[in-house]
């Protein structure tokens, strides 16, 4: 096991002939630590895949330093890495039986028979594999093959880390619940590093208990779910996060207090912060309410979620979200909106600023 520690890590894959490198990751410097349990959350294509594969060694990075309890691995080859992966497409030997599927990483370091049996019936039981250890792998459905995979990646008990990229993916609604809810309960009994890799944020939010949010090639906030809920750093975390995500409105300054259209809103911007560039604010749909003093919206539609409604509120041409009640009354005429103060960020360029309250 081990602490990872990236110090300005930086990839460019080879680009076409003729064109300018493009970065998949800009500046990464990130401590995995010890024994936890990690959720990497972004979009498609934001350099997840990349950042996992130079953890394994799969990947040089073009720039920067990776060390394992301090010792540079940047150009170790996988072998000598001791880390496990996952891989988002099962990847098993067809023609072996599904027992040897689960022995192959121990055999190949030389383990003893009976060592392989012990931990190889231990993880069959736990993925609910042990009646078909004889069957050969060719048999299995997708979900089956995955489960084999991600067996092999759990059964050793000599890594550094295990991580996991996308890896149910192609399997089916209810063993997803079931095989992260394992996971979980696993990283708890042995204690090993697990980097998870998703883009879905309950997938992230469920297993772990840092999550790394990415985007564009970038880690923009690493927080507990709670804090990335309450206080995200980057407009891209607010709407990334929650459900709906944050609402992201465009705002001018007047005497210092940010002003929406028109309307002066409750929320201080800290003197002396810089004014070129993008200015915004940010407030979660929980945080926006009816008041007859505020904003004038149309309500462009109602969504019972049964605790729940979701409003959609039009101003101009901006799009508000609203979480209420289920008993609350949505005003038929007239309707006007607020945002907490207490709950509403200012963003510089998508960066937040200054000290909200959280
Ligand atoms: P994610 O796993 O978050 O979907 P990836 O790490 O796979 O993202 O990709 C990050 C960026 O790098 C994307 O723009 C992708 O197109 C690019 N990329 C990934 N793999 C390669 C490759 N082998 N060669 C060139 N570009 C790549
Ligand atoms: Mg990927």
């Amino acid at each position: 096991m081990a602490r990872i520690e990236f110090d300005n890590v930086r990839h460019a894959y080879p680009p076409p002939p003729g064109q300018e490198p493009v970065y998949a990751l800009k500046e990464v410097n990130q401590v995995w630590e010890d024994g936890g349990a990690y959720a990497l959350l972004g979009p498609s294509g934001c350099g997840k895949t990349t950042l996992l594969n130079t953890i394994s060694g799969l990947l040089t990075p073009s720039e920067g330093r990776i060390s394992f309890d301090g010792e540079d691995v940047t150009h170790l080859p996988t072998s000598q890495r001791h880390i496990a992966q996952v891989f988002q497409f099962p990847v098993v030997y067809d023609t072996m039986t599904v027992y040897d599927n689960l022995a192959f990483p121990l055999r190949n370091r030389g383990a003893s028979e009976g060592v392989v049996a012990a931990r190889v019936e231990e993880i069959a039981a736990m993925l609910d594999l042990t009646d078909r250890l004889k069957k050969r792998a060719s048999g299995l459905t997708a979900d089956g093959k995955q489960k084999i995979s991600l067996g092999r990646g759990l059964v050793r008990d000599d890594v550094n880390a295990i991580l996991f990229d996308e890896p149910l993916t192609v399997i089916d609604p209810h063993l997803k619940w079931q095989l992260r809810s394992k996971l979980k309960q696993l990283h708890q009994q042995i204690g090993v590093t697990m980097i998870y890799v998703t883009h879905d944020q309950v997938e992230a939010l469920t297993f772990a208990d840092k999550v790394v949010v990415m985007y564009d090639g970038a880690v923009v906030q690493v927080g507990t779910p709670v804090e990335l809920f309450n206080r995200p750093n980057h407009t891209f975390v607010g709407y990334f996060i929650g459900s709906p995500g944050m609402n992201v409105l465009p705002v001018t300054l007047d005497g210092g207090q940010p002003v929406f259209h028109n309307h002066l809103l409750g929320t201080t911007y800290p003197a002396g912060a810089d004014l070129d560039g993008k200015l915004e604010i940010g407030v979660r749909p929980e945080f926006v309410r009816f008041s007859d003093d505020g904003i004038p919206v149309e309500i462009d539609k109602v969504e019972d979620l049964g605790r729940y409604q979701v409003v959609t509120a039009l101003h101009e041409d901006e799009t508000i979200k609203m979480i209420v009640g289920e008993d609350e009354r949505i005003p038929a005429e007239s309707p006007k909106i607020a945002f907490d103060p207490d709950f509403t960020r200012i963003y510089h360029n998508d960066w937040v600023i200054g000290e909200q309250a959280s």
